[in-house]
């Protein structure tokens, strides 16, 4: 945890004392790094055991106030033991500017990450900020939070980090295509692909929904849920008999 924090700190993804990292120990309690203490900073004693309520169990220092959104996540997550919340410019930026990553520009992200959503605001250290991502936990590895950050997580605490890189590494690439003026996306053929590669790569399939934005979307084409249909269906009858 220490490394993964100076690797946040050294690369720019966290400023000041900022971001927290989590780590799921057993079925009882969780190693978090602690409140006011720069990631970069941060010695082996400095950390915090707490259980599934966020109550501490031991550690001089205290858990962050944005612990709350690291328990939703284990509990939503059985596969998750680890988490890393961060600030990294680029895809904070695209949450500032409330842009999804889910734009079918980089094989890598498609395969790793697929889209990655931006959560609705939620005031940070309060339950606010658990339940903007309590929508997304399930289905994504990795949420822009709005107006905030990105949190990212995995199985171990590598994948976790390597979550949040990629993560801001498809940010300035995103930035730098839309800088160039042009961003050449990639087909629907070529997303199911790579998401048929995934099971190859051991990757689990998160991510995947309809949100990944590819090349030749129909405009003329649209998209409903059954209940929309349904509602379309039922009117246009409605119609036709009153017209009869
Ligand atoms: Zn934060």
């Amino acid at each position: 945890m220490c490394v993964v924090g100076r690797w946040l700190y050294e690369r720019g993804y966290v400023a000041s004392t900022d971001g927290n990292i989590s780590v799921r120990l057993d079925a009882r309690r969780i190693l978090t790094s602690p409140t006011c203490l720069s990631k970069g900073m941060m010695a082996p004693e400095d950390m915090v055991i707490i259980d599934f309520d966020g109550v501490k169990l031991s550690g001089d220092r205290n858990p962050s106030s944005e612990i709350g959104m690291h328990l939703l996540i284990y509990r939503r997550r059985p596969d998750v033991h680890a988490i890393c919340h961060a600030h990294p410019p680029t895809a904070t930026g695209y949450a500032a500017s409330g842009i999804p990553l889910n734009r079918a520009i980089l094989a890598e992200l498609v395969v790793t990450l697929g889209c990655v959503p931006v959560a609705r605001y939620g005031t940070p250290g309060t339950p606010e900020l658990a339940a903007g991502i309590e929508p997304l936990v399930q289905n994504h590895d990795a949420i822009l939070l709005a107006n905030h950050g990105v949190v990212a997580y995995g199985p171990d605490l590598l994948t976790a980090f390597f979550r949040m890189d990629t993560a801001e590494h498809s940010a300035r690439v995103g930035l730098v295509s839309r800088l160039l003026g042009k961003q050449v996306l990639l087909s629907r053929d070529d997303v199911d692909k790579l998401l048929a590669a995934r099971s190859r790569y051991g990757v689990p399939a998160n991510g995947e929904g309809p949100c990944l934005v590819t090349s030749g979307a129909d405009p003329e084409r649209i998209t409903l849920t059954r209940a929309e249909l349904d509602a379309l269906i039922e009117d246009a009858v409605q119609k036709d008999r009153s017209h009869r």
